[in-house]
This record gives structure tokens, sequence and C-alpha cells, in this order.
């Protein structure tokens, strides 16, 4: 999960995009980067660098200062494939006979190995072990070695890389800007309008941050190009059935972003009150790990009857920001298991004379490695808690995600086994624990399963998984 973003020919474009990527920060906080487009001079520069967000695009940051444009498209990093390292930090870069092409992608490419090695057997190097330089690399040599146009190049790119990609990319030979999304539209991907201009962002969140309009969404197997012009559209994959990330609506994408004309609070809120319905419990209060749980906890409130109160706080002043700077907005994202730990031991604090003594209902967004619901409910019962009640807006997460969230390694799952009581345990031996059927969860959202990847609750992976990988 990263976030992208472009915006083709403004007179403020280098401002806006950092003001667009900074409010996608929630989708990757490891790094970031631009490439700025100089459309008189046909020239691409670009910025990237490891480390807070915020510093990285802030205005008094001098490697940014350099770049210059009237196009820019750019890029925040969320680690969940290749190092953690400069030379896979986005925009990547890759050289063709016609031209450069720089490319930002947010997924995971599950046929990388393998594109990487037929690349490289045609004499493209690839110098990162990234997604994002991968296809571009395979545009490159589609347009390089086959002599192909860029939507030519693109049908073939669509049918040959498999996995999830949401990319913006633009070229030093032509004055356009292109978007792309995989076939299934794993990742989301949505088109605006600035003052005439085109936008492309990973979520409208980021449009509404620089005051642009939402336009529509990029369609799965769609390439979308802005030029000169206005925008045309070209399919550049068959039509198979989407199978769009439910964990977005779960818990990636921020409340405001919009999908299927309703924001993700208002599916979060539904699947709090389909949660009630499915496992009610009496209790004195329903509390919510803040900020991706609170919405759950206000559904499962006003379906239950039972009052919603403030108990767990976000410590506003914790250790690991004094000690190095970084924020701890989102744990999940951290880039190693150790950050993680360390961010969530830190992370949250117990208003205690809001639970002593109570029946206390506690809800989080989801449980992927139960890292942070261990240790609220070891302090819940610290602060006096009388029970302990998890409630879970989605179901159990028993199988490896590889289309772009770092839960790769099954043996960190908490629900590994497929066992609930097992989690239970895991968490900390709580009073009880419930999670949101499938059934559930897909009712709260007004779609069919069909039109979602779930694979991390059922196992049913819409784009093969190469058996080494499982
Ligand atoms: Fe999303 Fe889960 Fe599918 Fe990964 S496996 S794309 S997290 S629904």
């Amino acid at each position: 999960m990263c976030g992208v973003f472009g915006i083709y020919k403004h007179s403020d474009a280098k401002r806006l995009i950092s003001i667009g990527l900074f409010n996608l920060k929630h989708r990757g906080k490891n790094g970031a980067g631009i490439a700025g487009k100089d459309s008189l001079r046909m020239v691409i520069d670009r910025f990237r660098d490891l480390g807070p967000v915020q510093s990285i695009l802030g205005p008094s940051n001098e490697g940014l200062k350099r770049i210059k444009g009237d196009s820019f498209i750019g890029h925040v990093r969320y680690p969940t494939a290749g190092k953690d390292s400069l030379e896979n930090v986005q925009p990547q870069e890759s050289s063709s006979i016609k031209g450069k092409f720089f490319l930002a992608s947010n997924g995971d490419v599950v046929n990388f190995s393998e594109q990487k090695s037929f690349l490289e057997r045609e004499n493209i190097r690839i110098y990162s072990d990234n997604d994002a330089e991968m296809i571009a690399a395979s545009f490159s040599w589609q347009v390089s070695i086959k002599g192909r146009n860029i939507i030519e190049a693109a049908q073939k790119v669509a049918r040959h890389v498999k996995g999830s990609y949401a990319t913006v990319f633009f070229t030093d030979f032509d004055d356009n800007m292109y978007a792309l999304r995989d076939p299934m539209g794993i990742r989301p991907l949505v088109m605006g309008e600035k003052d005439g201009s085109p936008v492309f962002a990973s979520e409208t969140c980021a449009l509404d941050a620089i005051g642009a309009i939402y336009i529509r969404d990029v369609m799965p197997g769609e390439l979308i190009v802005a030029h000169q012009n206005g925008i045309s559209s070209h399919r550049v994959a068959d039509n198979k059935t989407p199978a769009f990330c439910i964990f977005e609506l779960v818990y990636f994408a921020r409340p405001d972003s919009i999908w299927q004309n309703s924001s993700c609070e208002h599916y979060r809120e539904s699947m709090g009150q389909m949660l009630a319905q499915e496992h009610y419990v009496e209790a004195d209060v329903v509390v919510a790990i803040p900020k991706s749980g609170i919405p759950g906890a206000v559904g499962y409130s006003r379906e239950s009857n039972i009052p919603y109160g403030i108990a767990v706080i976000e410590n506003p002043s914790p250790l690991i920001t004094l000690e190095s700077g970084q924020d701890i907005d989102r744990t999940f994202i951290g880039a190693t298991i150790q950050q993680i730990n360390a961010e969530a031991d830190d992370k949250y604090n117990i208003i205690a004379d809001r639970v002593a003594g109570k029946k206390v209902i506690i809800i989080d967004d989801s449980i992927v490695r139960g890292t942070t619901a261990y240790r609220l409910t070891r302090n819940l019962r610290m602060a006096g808690a009388k029970e302990v009640h998890w409630r879970i807006p989605c179901p159990p997460i028993p199988y490896s995600c590889f289309y772009g969230i770092a839960t790769k390694e099954k043996r960190l799952l908490a629900a590994r086994e497929g066992d609930i009581e097992l989690v239970r345990k895991r968490i900390g031996d709580p009073d009880s624990l419930c999670f949101l059927s499938l059934e559930g969860l897909i009712k709260s959202t007004n779609c069919c399963l069909d039109c979602f990847c779930t694979a991390c609750f059922n196992g049913n992976y819409p784009i093969p998984i190469p058996d080494n990988r499982l």
C-alpha cells in the first residue's frame, strides 16, 4: 500500500503535488519522491528520499527546491517489496531508445522475478527490486524493441505484468501524462481536475486537499492519457471481473475518501452496525482504538444501544517521536516488525476511570498480527476493566496478501491457523472475541462478493500466486 499522485500542466503543480502526497501519507510513511517535468524544455528531474514524508516534501528541503516543472508525478512509500533503501523509493526511471520513462506505482507485481529475468535477458537492466522500475522497464522494452506506441505498449504490459498496480507516469519524449490501473483494479486510482488540469491520486482525500474536483475512478484495465487537448481513455486489458481490495474499505483508505459515492467512514460505521447484529454482548461501554476503530465502535454503539465512550487515547507525546522524530500515526505501515512493535508499545494509553469496574467492548478495525490487541487487553485489565470483549468489524485474516500489503509472512498473522480461540489466547485472553462474517462485511458495502478481492479472509486469490511464494 503506497500512495501515488500526478498533476498535469498546472502553474502551481509543485506545491500542489507536495500537498497531495502529504495527504496520502497514511498509505506510506517511510519515504517519498517526486519527478517534475518542464514541458517547454522536455526535461524531467526527480528527487527521492527515505524518512518522514513531511521532511522530504516540506518547502525547506534543498533537494526538493531544485526540481522544476509544470507537470509532476510522485509517490509515498510503504515498503511491501524490496529493501527499505533509496533505490527502491519512487518514482522510478527507465531508459528506452525513444527516451526516459518516469513512473510511480501502488501495488505488488506477483510475477516480478519472472518479468525481471525476461527483461534482463533482453539487456534491459533493473537496478532495484521495486515493481515500479520493472513496470517502467517493461514499457521501455515495448517501445524500443518492439517499436510500439505507449497505448500499444500498455496493452502488452497489462497482459504480461501480473498483480496489482495503480500507476502514473510520463516520458521525456512526449507531452502527455498517463494513468494506468491493473485489469482487476485491485488498488484505487481516481481522476480529478484542478483549474482545468487533470489530476490523478490514490484517493479522493488528496484531491480535496488541493481543492480539485473528483471526476471519476480510473477503471480497471484502463489507460487514461492527459494531453494538450484534454484526456483520452483506452481500454488496454480484457474486461475481467474487478477485484477491488476490500481492505481499503476496512482500514487503508482515509475515512473521508469516497468509494462508490460514499465515504469510507460510512462503510466502516455500517460494518460496526452489522457486527452488533451478529455479535451482541451485554456491556457498559463501547470503546474504540483510535483512530481506525472509531467508526466501527460508533456503528456498534448505535445498533446495540450501548453507550460509546472514549477510553483509549493515542499518546500525544510518544517516546519514539522524541527520540527519532518519526510519527506513529499508523503502526501497521511501519517498515519492520521491530518498528511496529516499538510503536505499538508506545502508542496508546488508557483513561482508567472510564473503564474501571466496567464491562468493556473494545473495537479495532481488524486484527492482523495482534500486536496492538495484546497490549490493549493487558492495559484495560490493569486499568480495572471488569470484562474485556473484543469485537472486530471484519473477518479473521488467515491468509497473506501479495497485492500490496506487507502480510506476506503468514507466520506473523494472528489468525494463521484459522482458529478464533487461538487468536483470543494470543491477544491476551480477553473474555470474548468475535469477528464480523464475510457475508456481513460484503453486506455493509452494498456491493457483491464478486466486486472484491477478499483473499486475505478466504484464500481466494483473484490473480494466481506462484507456488513458491505461498
Ligand atoms: Fe486486499 Fe486482502 Fe486482497 Fe490483499 S489479499 S488485496 S489486503 S483483500
